[in-house]
C-alpha cells in the first residue's frame, strides 16, 4: 500500500487510466479545431466531439443535441441559472433553491438577487434533505426556476430530485439540477426525473479537470438560455469558444465507464464505506454521522468526533487526504455552512471529517485510515480539556465561555 492515501473524492477524483489513454491522441495526432470545416483535421476533431456528446447523452438519457460543453460545473451552474433568469425575466423574477447548494449555485442566485430577482432559500432538516413539500409551498405565481442539487458535496445526501422534477413539470417551472456529485454512483434519467437543465463535471467522475457540460432540454418544453460567453456561436450560440477536444474525449470516456461500471462501483464502495463507519462508531465513543445514512451517496462518510478539533485531526493523520468541516470554506474559520444548516453545533462542525472514497480505494486503505483515526482521536481526547469536562458531567452546550 502506498502513502499518502487519497480519500477526498468530493473535491476531485483521479483520472481513470482508460480516460487518459483515450485522450492522448487528441494532443499530437487528432489536434484539429472542431470548428474547422475545410480539412480532415477539423472533421476528425468534430467526430470526436460528437462521440463525446453521445457518450454523455447516454449517461443521462437525453439527445446528444441537448448537451452543451462548458469549462466545468461552475460554469454550467452559472449558465443554467443566470441564463434562464435573463431569458425569462419578463415572465417572472422568483427563483427557489436550498441553503446547502454548492457555492456556484448559491453565488449565482445571490448575483441575481442583486439584479432584482427574488430568491427563496429552502432550509433542510437534520437529515440534510430538501423536502418536496417545501419546494411546493415556496412556489409563487412568478417562479421561473427551481434549482436543487442531486447529491451534496459535503455530506453526500441525496435529494428527491425526481419528485421535485415532477412537481416543477406539473407547475410549468424550469428545474435545474446540479448532479455533479451523484453521476458516478446514482442512475440519472432526465426524462424520468423531469429535469430541464443538469450540470455535469468531468473531474468528479474520474475524468479531467476544466471540462463539464450542461444538459439543456429541447422538447417539452424547449429551454432557451441567454448565453454568458459570446463569440463564434459554438454550441448553438449558448457557449462560444473553441471546443476543448481532449477534455470532451475524456469526459465522454469517463461517462461511458460510469454507465458500464456504476452499479458495481457503488456496491463495492458502499461496503467499504459501511466498514469504515462500523469501525469508527464501534471503536470510538461520541461519534456522529452527519446527514441521512439512508439517502446518501455510497462513497461518502461525514462524521463528527466530539471533543477534538478537525484541524488537529488533519495534522494527526498527515498521510491521509480528507477534509474537515472547519476547513471547507478555505481560509475562513467559519464552520461549514452545510453542517450549520443541519443544525450541527459549531463545536461538532469543527470536529467533523469528510471521507470520500473512490473507484480505486482499497479495503487495505480503509483499514489503515480507520486504525489511524481511532488512534489519533483517542490521543487527542486524552489531551482534551473538553473531554475531561464532559466526563465530569458538564453539559458543554450550556457552558458560558469568557470572551477575550
Ligand atoms: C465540484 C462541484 C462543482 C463545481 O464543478 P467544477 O467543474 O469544479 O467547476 C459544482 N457543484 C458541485 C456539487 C460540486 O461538487
Amino acid at each position: 500500500m502506498k502513502l499518502p492515501i487519497y480519500m477526498d473524492s468530493h473535491a476531485t477524483t483521479p483520472c481513470d487510466p482508460r480516460v487518459v489513454e483515450a485522450m492522448l491522441p487528441t494532443f499530437t495526432q487528432h489536434f484539429g479545431n472542431a470548428a474547422s470545416r475545410n480539412h480532415s483535421y477539423g472533421w476528425e476533431a468534430e467526430a470526436l466531439v460528437e462521440k463525446g456528446r453521445e457518450q454523455i447523452a447516454a449517461l443521462v438519457n437525453c439527445s446528444p443535441k441537448e448537451i452543451v460543453f462548458t469549462s466545468g460545473a461552475t460554469e454550467s451552474d452559472n449558465l443554467a441559472i443566470k441564463g434562464i433568469a435573463h431569458m425569462f425575466a419578463d415572465k417572472g423574477r422568483h427563483i427557489i433553491t436550498s441553503v446547502i447548494e454548492h457555492k456556484a449555485v448559491l453565488d449565482s442566485c445571490k448575483r441575481l438577487e442583486k439584479e432584482g430577482f427574488r430568491v427563496t432559500w429552502l432550509p433542510v432538516g437534520k437529515d440534510g434533505l430538501v423536502k418536496t413539500s417545501d419546494v411546493e409551498n415556496a412556489i409563487e405565481d412568478d417562479t421561473i426556476l427551481v434549482t436543487i442539487m442531486l447529491a451534496n458535496n459535503e455530506i453526500g445526501t441525496l435529494n428527491p430530485v425526481g419528485e421535485i422534477g415532477h412537481l416543477c413539470k406539473a407547475k410549468g417551472i424550469f428545474f435545474h439540477c446540479d448532479a455533479v456529485q451523484g453521476l458516478a454512483y446514482e442512475p440519472v434519467d432526465v426524462q424520468e426525473m423531469g429535469i430541464d437543465l443538469l450540470s455535469i463535471s468531468a473531474h468528479k467522475m474520474y475524468g479531467p479537470k476544466g471540462i463539464g457540460a450542461l444538459y439543456v432540454r429541447r422538447r417539452n418544453p424547449r429551454v432557451r438560455l441567454d448565453p454568458i460567453i459570446d463569440g463564434g456561436g459554438h454550441e448553438r450560440g449558448m457557449r462560444s469558444g473553441t471546443l476543448n477536444v481532449p477534455g470532451i474525449v475524456g469526459l465522454g470516456k469517463a461517462a461511458e465507464i460510469v454507465l458500464a461500471e456504476r452499479e458495481s462501483d457503488a456496491a463495492r464502495l458502499r461496503a467499504l464505506r459501511d466498514h469504515l463507519r462500523q469501525r469508527l462508531t464501534t471503536e470510538l465513543t461520541d461519534v456522529t454521522v452527519n446527514g441521512s445514512l439512508e439517502h446518501r451517496l455510497p462513497n461518502n462518510l461525514n462524521v463528527s468526533f466530539a471533543y477534538v478539533e478537525g484541524e488537529s485531526m488533519l495534522m494527526g493523520i498527515k498521510d491521509v487526504a480528507v477534509s474537515s468541516g472547519s476547513a471547507c470554506t478555505s481560509a475562513s474559520l467559519e464552520p461549514s455552512y452545510v453542517l450549520k444548516a443541519l443544525g450541527v453545533h459549531d463545536e461538532l462542525a469543527h470536529s467533523s471529517i469528510r471521507f470520500g472514497l473512490h473507484r480505486f480505494t482499497t479495503r487495505e486503505e480503509v483499514d489503515y485510515v480507520a486504525d489511524l483515526m481511532v488512534r489519533t482521536v483517542r490521543r487527542l481526547r486524552e489531551m482534551s480539556p473538553l473531554k475531561e469536562m464532559a466526563d465530569e458531567g458538564i453539559d458543554l452546550k450550556k457552558v458560558e465561555w469568557s470572551k477575550h
